[in-house]
Order: structure tokens, then sequence, then C-alpha cells
């Protein structure tokens, strides 16, 4: 773990500037501490009665359910985070090692245990078919090289001219960048499982692994390199130190305050209004929810906003998920932290989930069991699951949730029951639902987005909705919107990006 740790500057001018973030999700809360660590007054301000955003906390029945991230990677850029702030990550929050990373499973009955050690990572894979053991290492390789240039040079650095971009253009096309992560993978590894295994993790932060680039390779080197973790008492512990930290060093934290205006003075934000009437002068504003919203919504008066949004609405946006969180009264062991549980078809659902225009008729799944790791999350005894399903998002398919919603959550979880968890329905003890409707309403995503938009080479870097609004100079953006995009990493990453900008601007 070996990043140099930046001190940002303080103000010049002696007087404290002052800040407001709309959004308590991971990267608002990231871009808070950095900028109150660097001496500048800032107010965050959540809609929902807790923080986190898609890293909400259920508590029913006993039960925690974290709504959101799970697979925790990267632990050194939230350790650069506490350091910023002068304090440890470890007075603040545990992280324990998940192994295997993922298990990996298919209607076949196959499966494969994402570890992170060689050997046995080389048995597996003869296993599947021997010429890929060799095809595995160049993989890896590849990867390792994509991680370096896509991830440690550029994944902080706020893409604000074109000129960022053809600076990086020799480095990606050298990489092949225009290829898709699967097809990518297919130029190493040959069998088909074990290309799923290699090249599923784009859908992690939205990505179509047919059509998202291949840089996003680089989070299986990410994952080797730092392995994948899990807080003790869940992501939402994670979140509670992290919104600790913010207060400790002087922050403040504002929940049920819903942002319903962002306001200007001769061209320039000067504070927010909220829906309950309430006002906060600030020198300068950063944005944490989605940006369409942002734009439309919270600017709506203005012919930026206005400009802006009607520009971005024509964006290709990313799937979905409906995700069903539910507590079984006994632990179940043999379930792995993470499972993928493969569909019959990958490539062809894939695309109905991207592309269709309906609900498919089948499902791949991702399953998290975090009671293997850590009990503490169910009564004794006891294990809170969820499900997730990538679906498609309200623009492609206009589904009514509140009457399909219970019909599809039942067909997963006879699927579950049949498959994974014998004795399921016997042994529900509490059981909800979040679905495209709810990204919506509850986290104004547009068309209910579970990741924003979809992170293709034409929406990345300097073609995503840039750190700092090229018109309003002290308008910013931070999380899954602006660059570098989705996933923890992704967006912890946009605050340090986004505070650069920010702290730049006071030290003048
Ligand atoms: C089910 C699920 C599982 C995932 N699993 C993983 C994983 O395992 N690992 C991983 O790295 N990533 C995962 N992701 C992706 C990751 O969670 C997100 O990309 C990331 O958390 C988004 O953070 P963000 O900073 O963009 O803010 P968000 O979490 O989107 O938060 C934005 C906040 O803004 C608030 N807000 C919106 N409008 C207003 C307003 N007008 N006024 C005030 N507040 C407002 C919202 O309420 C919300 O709290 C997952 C996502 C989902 C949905």
């Amino acid at each position: 773990m070996s990043k140099t740790i930046e001190r940002p500057e303080v103000a010049k001018d002696g007087a404290a500037k002052r800040a407001v973030v709309i959004g308590a999700g991971f990267g608002g809360i990231a871009l808070a501490i950095r900028l109150q660590a660097a001496g500048i007054e800032t107010v965050l301000l959540e809609r929902r009665d807790k923080p986190g955003g898609r890293a909400y906390v259920y508590e029913d029945a006993g039960y925690t359910f974290d709504a959101g991230p799970t697979v925790i990677t990267d632990p050194t850029a939230l350790e650069e985070l506490f350091a910023a702030a002068g304090r440890t990550m470890a007075d603040y929050v545990e992280l324990l090692p998940v192994s295997p990373f993922y298990r990996l499973c298919w209607e076949d009955g196959r499966f494969f245990d994402y570890v992170n050690d060689q050997a046995e990572l080389d048995r597996q894979i003869l296993e599947f078919d021997p010429a890929d053991v060799e095809g595995y290492r160049r993989f890896l390789a590849y990867s390792k090289e994509v991680f370096r240039e896509g991830y440690e040079k550029l994944g902080t650095v706020p893409f604000l001219s074109f000129r960022d971009m053809v600076r990086a253009g020799p480095q990606l096309a050298r990489l092949q960048a225009w290829k898709s992560v699967y097809s990518k993978v297919s130029d190493f590894i040959q069998e088909e499982h074990l290309r799923q295994t290699f090249s599923f993790h784009s859908l992690l932060v939205g990505g179509n692994p047919f059509a998202t680039s291949s840089i996003y390779a680089l989070i299986h080197a990410l994952e080797r390199k730092w392995g994948v973790w899990f807080p003790r008492g869940g992501t939402g512990a994670l979140v509670s130190g992290l919104v600790r930290l913010f207060t400790d060093i002087g922050g403040r934290i504002e929940l049920s305050a819903e942002v319903s205006e962002i306001e200007m003075s001769e061209g320039r934000a000067c504070g927010v209004r909220l829906k309950d009437g309430r006002r906060f002068g600030a020198d300068m504003v950063a944005s944490n929810a989605d940006v369409v919203h942002t734009y439309g919504n919270l600017m709506s008066g203005s012919a930026r906003g206005e400009q802006q949004s009607k520009r971005l609405k024509k964006k290709r946006f990313s799937m979905s998920l409906f995700v069903i969180y539910f507590g079984l009264k006994t632990h179940r062991p043999d379930i792995q932290h993470h499972t993928v549980c493969f569909g019959a078809r990958y490539r062809e659902l894939i695309s109905e989930i991207f592309n269709g225009k309906d609900l498919p008729g089948d499902f791949s799944l991702y399953l998290h069991n975090p009671c293997v790791t850590d009990p503490s999350l169910a009564p004794d005894g006891a294990g809170a699951f969820y499900v997730l399903s990538p679906v498609p998002h309200l623009g492609n398919a206009d589904i009514d949730w509140e009457k399909d919603g219970p019909l599809y959550r039942d067909r997963i979880l006879d699927y579950l029951e049949a498959r994974y968890i014998p004795g399921l329905r016997a042994d529900l003890a509490t059981c909800r639902i979040f679905t495209p409707a709810d990204f919506k309403s509850e986290l104004n995503a547009h068309l209910g987005s579970a990741f924003s938009l979809d992170p293709v080479l034409t929406q990345s870097a300097w073609f995503r909705p840039h750190n700092r609004d090229d018109k309003i100079a002290n308008l910013y953006f931070v999380g899954a919107g602006t660059h570098p995009g989705a996933g923890v990493p992704g967006v912890v990453g946009s605050a340090k990006a986004t505070a650069g900008l920010m702290i730049t601007e006071t030290a003048r």
C-alpha cells in the first residue's frame, strides 16, 4: 500500500471559504472530508434520513442489510482519505478480508472459486481448459498494465479539457481500449466459463462486458493487488466511520435535507435552497446527486441547467437493478460471502438487460451472504442476505414495478430455493425489495439507473460530465456520474479529483 498522501493547501486569503456538498453518497462524503480537512467550512446535505446513498442500510427485525456496495476494493484509497484528515482508518473502521473473493456458479453445476492464490487459480483453470493457464497469465499481465495506466495514472485526474484526452490517447490505443472487456479477455482465454469469470467485473460498476472498454479489465489486477474486503458491521459501518471522521474534523452534516435549488448570482453558484425553505450560502457548490437531476431539477431556472439536462438525457444510461433483502432464521455457512449465479445465457441476457424493451425471462444473480464474514449482521444463528438481478432501466423497459416487483421477487426466490438455498421459503424471517422505480424516487436517479451514465469509452474520461462545470466556475460534481465513474473506488477517486480543483481554486 504505497500511495503518496497529499495534505491540501488551506485557503490563502485568510477568510475560511464555505462549501456545500449536495448528497451523502460515498463520493459526497469523501469530497466533504477532503474539503473540510483543507480548511474549507463544509456542509453536507442529504435528502434521506441516513447517509450512504446507494450504500444505505436497512434494519429489519434484528437483521442489518447493506443496500448496495458489498465488495470493498482498494483499501488504500480509503486509508488515504483518513490520512488526508490526519487520522487513521483503523481507529474508525475495521476491514475484514474476504476469501474466496467470489464463487462463480453455472447452471451446469460447475463453479469457480476466484481466490488470490496463483497456484489455486492455476489448478482450477486447468480443470476448465489446460491451454488457458498460460492465457490467464497473459491476461493478468495485460490487466496489470491497464491498471497502471487507467487507475493509478488517470483515476483521480480531472479530465477538464480535450487536451487531457489527447494526452492519454497513445496509451489507450496501445492497450486497445476500443475493444470490449469480453473481446479482450477472449484474446487470451478460450473456455467460455473462464471468459465469463474474467469479464463479468465491469457489471459491478454498471458496464456491459460486451460494450465497455477493455480498460475495465483493470478491476481484476486491482483485486489481485489489494484484495477484497468487508467492513466489520457491514458497509454501513464504513459509511458511519467516514461521517464520524467528517464531523470529528468540524464538518456539518444535515440529514432529511433535500436541496430543491442551486442558487445563482452573476453567473456563479452562491448557495442552495432546501425543500423545507432553509438556505445555505456558499462560495462553492458541489453535487453528488444524479447529474441529470442536478442540472434538470436543481438548476431548472437557468439556461445552463436546461441545456445540460437536455444534452445529458441523450446519453446512454447504465442498467438498473432489482434487489431483494431477506433474512433467514438459519445461517448458511455453505454459501460463500459473494456468489455470482450465472444463468443459462450470458451474451444474450446482458444484451437484453442493456438494450431490451422488457424484463428478460431468465436472470443472472449476485447473492450476498455477509454473515460468513461477520455474523453480527443477523440475530444469533441466523443469516442476512441480499440477492440482486440486473434489469433494464426505466427508459428502455417501462415496467410497472409496483405490480411486477412482487412477482419478480417470487420468481427469484423460487430459483434460489431450487438451486442454492434449500428450504428458503420456510426459513424466511423478513423480506423487502428495491426496484428501478425506487432508484428513481429514493435516489433521484435518472431512468432509475443504478450506476448513472453507461461507462462506454465514448462516455468516459473527458466525454463524461466534468468534475467542474464548463461554464459555472464554482459548480462541481462528484460521484458515479462524473470522472472516473461508478463503484466505491471510482467515486472516492472522483472526490480526490474534484477536491483538488476546489482546493486549488480557494488557494488562488
Ligand atoms: C445494489 C448495488 C450494489 C453495488 N455493489 C457495489 C460493490 O459491491 N462495490 C462497489 O465498489 N460498488 C458497488 N456499487 C456501486 C456503488 O455503490 C456506487 O457507484 C456508489 O456508491 C455511488 O456513490 P455516489 O457518490 O455516486 O453517490 P450515491 O450513492 O448515488 O449518493 C447520492 C446521494 O445524493 C442524494 N441526493 C439526491 N438528490 C438530492 C437532493 N436533491 N438533495 C440532497 N441529497 C440528494 C441521494 O439521496 C444519495 O444519498 C453497487 C451499487 C448498487 C446500487
